[in-house]
Formats: C-alpha cells, sequence, structure tokens
C-alpha cells in the first residue's frame, strides 16, 4: 500500500496511474470529496495530524506527497515502517524560497540574484543591491503566482511592504525571459536516472495555462538535465522532480524545484510512454522506471477557474479531458486537456484552436 498525503489533483492521477500495477492507495486529506478521496479510501483530517500520519505509516509500506508544504516536523519520526519518499530533505528545501536558492547555489545551477527580507530595512537593501524590477515573494506557501508582488518602481515598494511584509520574504530580480520551460526528472530506488523532454510553459497571472513538449534544442536539454541530476543525486532522491526555467538568451535561470510530479507534465498521460505519475509510483514503490519517450508533439491546456462545456471538446477526435471533480471557483485548476499529434504545426494549430475556446485571454495574450 502506497500512503498519499494529500488528496488534491496530483494524488488523484498517482492512484489511477498505480492500479494498474497492482498497487493500492490510501490517502490523507480533509474529506473524501477531494479528487484523490474519489478514486481510493481516504483518513479524513489535517495533513498535519500525528496520529492520523502514524496509522498512515502503519498501514502503509511507503509514504509520498501531493502537496509539499507539509511541515516536515509533522512527518519526522512517525511510528510504522512506512519509507518516505521523496526524503524530507527534499521536500525542506523545496518549502522555503530561500532553502530552495541556497541549494542552487550550492550546486552550481545558475538562478535569479536573491536576497532574504525580514523587515523594511532589508528590502530597501535588497532592491539597493538586486535593483529594479524585482519581486518580492513569501519564502513559504507560495503557488500560482499567490504571495507576489512584482516592484517596477520606487512608488510599489510601499504597498508590496504592507501586502506581504507580515511573513519573512525573498525578493529577486524580474527576469525578462524570452520563454518559460520545466524539466521533470524521475529517479529510481535503485539510483536509475529517466528525464522527460523539455516543456514549454505560458503562464497568465502566475497560473500554468498551456504546456507544449518535446521542446527546444540538444544544448538546452542538456544543461536542464543536468541541473535536474544535481538535485536527484544531492538529495538521494527517489520519485519525480521538476525544475522550472526562465530562459533568456539561451541561458537558464532556475525559478523554483517541485519535489513531486508537476502541472506541465500532464501530457505525459497520453503522451509519453510512461506517465509521469506512473513513474512517480514505480519509483517510491521500488519497481523499474518506464521509458520517458514522447509519443509525438504534445500539448496540454489547463482548465482554470470553471470546466468549459465538455461534449463539443470530447468530440474533437484526439482531444483528452481530464476533470479532476473538484468545486469552481476563481483561479483554481479544474481539469486539463491534452492532445497528441504527429506535427509540431498541427499540435500547435490544434493547441491554440482548445486555448481559444477554454481559455480565450491567453489566446489573445499570445496571439
Ligand atoms: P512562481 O510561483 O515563483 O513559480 O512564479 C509564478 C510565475 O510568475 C512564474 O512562472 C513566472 O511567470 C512569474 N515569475 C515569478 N518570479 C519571476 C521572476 N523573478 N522574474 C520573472 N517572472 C517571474
Amino acid at each position: 500500500m502506497i500512503g498519499i498525503v494529500g488528496a488534491g489533483q496530483l494524488g488523484r492521477m498517482l492512484a489511477l496511474a498505480g492500479y494498474p500495477l497492482g498497487l493500492e492507495f490510501l490517502f490523507i486529506d480533509k474529506n473524501a470529496r477531494t479528487p484523490g478521496g474519489q478514486v481510493a479510501p481516504l483518513l479524513a483530517g489535517e495533513l498535519t495530524d500525528r496520529r492520523l500520519l502514524g496509522e498512515l505509516s502503519r498501514r502503509c509500506e511507503v509514504l509520498t506527497f501531493d502537496w509539499e508544504n507539509i511541515p516536515v516536523e509533522a512527518l519526522e519520526k512517525l511510528p510504522g515502517k512506512a519509507r518516505i519518499s521523496p526524503p524530507l530533505r527534499a521536500l525542506a528545501a523545496a518549502q522555503d524560497r530561500l532553502a530552495e536558492k541556497r541549494t542552487f547555489e550550492l550546486l552550481d545551477i545558475p538562478t535569479t540574484r536573491y536576497a532574504s527580507v525580514n523587515s523594511r530595512a532589508d528590502l530597501d537593501a535588497a532592491i539597493e543591491r538586486i535593483g529594479l524590477p524585482g519581486v518580492l515573494k513569501t519564502r513559504r506557501l507560495g503557488y500560482d503566482g499567490k504571495g507576489q508582488a512584482v516592484l517596477r518602481k520606487p512608488a510599489d515598494v510601499a504597498g508590496a511592504w504592507e501586502q506581504l511584509g507580515k511573513a519573512p520574504l525573498l525578493y529577486e530580480n524580474l527576469v525578462p525571459f524570452d520563454y518559460e520551460i520545466s524539466v521533470i526528472a524521475v529517479r529510481g530506488a535503485d539510483g536509475a536516472l529517466a528525464f522527460y523532454p523539455l516543456c514549454l510553459n505560458v503562464h497568465r497571472d502566475g497560473i500554468l495555462r498551456l504546456t507544449r513538449a518535446p521542446f527546444g534544442n540538444a544544448a538546452l536539454t542538456r544543461r536542464a538535465q543536468n541541473a535536474a541530476r544535481k538535485l536527484l543525486e544531492h538529495f538521494d532522491y527517489v520519485g519525480v522532480l521538476t525544475i522550472e526555467f526562465f530562459v533568456r538568451r539561451g541561458q537558464l535561470v532556475a525559478n523554483e524545484m517541485a519535489p513531486r510530479v508537476h502541472n506541465s507534465g500532464h501530457w505525459t498521460i497520453e503522451g509519453a510512454e510512461t506517465s509521469q505519475f506512473e513513474n512517480h509510483v514505480r519509483a517510491v514503490a521500488g519497481l523499474p522506471l518506464g521509458s520517458t519517450r514522447a509519443r509525438g508533439h504534445c500539448a496540454m491546456v489547463n482548465l482554470i477557474g470553471e470546466l468549459p462545456p465538455r461534449d463539443p471538446l470530447l468530440a474533437d477526435a484526439g482531444l483528452h479531458w481530464h476533470d479532476y471533480g473538484k468545486e469552481p471557483r476563481p483561479g483554481r485548476k479544474l481539469g486539463h486537456l491534452t492532445l497528441v499529434e504527429s506535427s509540431a504545426r498541427t499540435r500547435d494549430r490544434r493547441a491554440f484552436k482548445a486555448l481559444s475556446r477554454v481559455d480565450r485571454a491567453t489566446w489573445l495574450a499570445l496571439r
């Protein structure tokens, strides 16, 4: 049995990928109506509840995560026999933007210029050193652009401090990137490594909207894979790990890492020989990794805030529909579409058409 802490859509897709391998799953989350709870048994309670985590650890061989922000203390020294994969050291580094930047630096992975900010004086000093424009981010619990403010001119500083100043922060330069990519990598329990082809990602309002893969030339791929390899080996990692990069004039600048399967890898369900979800499950269960080869030119479009009418999209041959079973809410990821084509040109044409139907604002911004 594999225990999954957090039963969001990532947990759900992990369980759905694992059942055909003959594996079983048990979630912890607040309620059974969560996306994961709809497909596998669930212990209902807080993700930090030591009693429930102890029960999970007693009933499972291995614990993994759907969400990386569980306080590491809650997961330390649990009773029972379960291994924890990915390792808590990787979780700790990914939870705190400062620890994450220091890890990138330690491993010689190029990243933004940054400063830790704990007071208004720190912020002024950081802006003095790094300059404007920049981004002020909460060190913890930021995702999908939440807990961030872009500072373009001195007049923006007071408002951003007012909005975010209560939490420990990080200030970094705003990267005038040409585009954003991610690399999704997996390391098996035996140390075997595999990498998915690079993903080209489009965000709007800090939220991923569109991914296309495979992307990039051999040099970009080599640099991204080297960075991923260093992190995986540094942490003696088991499972899937993702790094998001800005690309400027062909150079990579690491933005952040996620110690888990990633939204930019959802195309792998139909588009790769083994999906990121199956490979994560294989890795944490100690099974051989599967091929990460792409089956064609793939795209993924996120369905955010509300689901569009399903049936006309299903009637479009080759378009795959994924509904996470969540309540609609503005800015919330509710599902995604994928397609796999034999040429990049057809893939792009169809992906943009799908985008125009489900996310007109992003489509207009890209035209
Ligand atoms: P994050 O939550 O840090 O991944 O940020 C979400 C998105 O905001 C990124 O994918 C970028 O599109 C944008 N962003 C965040 N930090 C920066 C930065 N330092 N420079 C440029 N864009 C950024």
